[in-house]
């Protein structure tokens, strides 16, 4: 897809489009990015190039782990425990909160309205669904959606830090203020947390406004294609400082 059709897309979206300032050397808007989005550290390698055959393993024990876990209560209440989907080795993880009745049921993430439009999302991204790994904080539906308790995301917190350790992602997209929170270990508001650059185990993070929120409030989109844009740039900086790295 190319960059009308893209613009073309997100104005279908109902996205105002909104782009930065460009020079002809392409240097990203500073007006936009805070000073705090600057990288001030490369992206080191999660893992490093290893046995392929041993990761594969080892992801299989992780799915198989987390499928039969009882280590928090949610495991009574949930129909089925909902890992993640995509590509283990994509570049851009995306990190939601917990599955929800639909994604219970199914036993996959993001599904429902909420799924279509984070599949559009990740469109004007230029991707397709299938070339992000999508997870959420929890594996497990909290009882009505309720807000993941403290000790159920630390029961649950090292299957997403083996799952990142393993897909090694250039970037990730924390999806609403829950994940974002839990992430980055945090209380700060998702106002605050938005068009900044976070990490996690030294993986450039990004937080966006939850797809859900979006379909309520609309007229955030807008921002959401301002840190899309941050998101484009950031992984941009750690392309040029891994190959940098790579060419030393
Ligand atoms: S939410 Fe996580 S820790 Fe709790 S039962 Fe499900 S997989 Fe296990």
């Amino acid at each position: 897809m190319n960059q009308e059709q893209r613009l073309n897309y997100l104005e279908a979206m109902g996205i105002q489009v909104w782009l930065p300032r460009r020079s002809k050397h392409d240097v990203p808007d500073e007006d936009y990015v805070s000073t705090e989005s600057v990288i001030e550290k490369p992206c080191e390698t999660i893992i490093q190039e290893g046995d392929r055959s041993d990761k594969i393993h080892t992801w299989d024990n992780l799915s198989t782990q987390v499928r039969t876990c009882t280590s928090c209560v949610l495991h009574k209440t949930r129909i089925q425990t909902v890992f993640g989907i995509g590509d283990e080795h994509a570049d851009w993880m995306i990190i939601g909160e917990a599955p929800g009745a639909q994604e219970d049921q199914q036993g996959e993430p993001f599904v429902g309205r909420a799924g279509l439009l984070l599949n559009e999302i990740l469109f004007s991204l230029g991707l397709q669904r299938s070339a992000v790994f999508i997870a959420n904080i929890l594996k497990c539906r909290p009882p009505n959606n309720r807000d993941p308790l403290p000790n159920e995301v630390e029961a649950c917190s090292s299957y997403l830090k083996q799952q990142v350790e393993l897909i090694a992602p250039r970037i990730i997209l924390a999806l609403g203020r829950i994940a974002a929170q839990n992430l980055l270990q945090t209380r700060e508001s998702i106002g605050r947390l938005r068009g900044r650059v976070h990490y996690y185990q030294s993986i450039p993070v990004i937080v966006i406004y939850h797809p859900a929120y979006l379909l309520r409030s609309p007229v955030e989109k807008r921002k959401v294609l301002q840190d899309l844009i941050l998101a484009q740039q950031t992984l941009g900086k750690v392309s040029f400082s891994e190959n940098h790295t790579n060419n030393e």
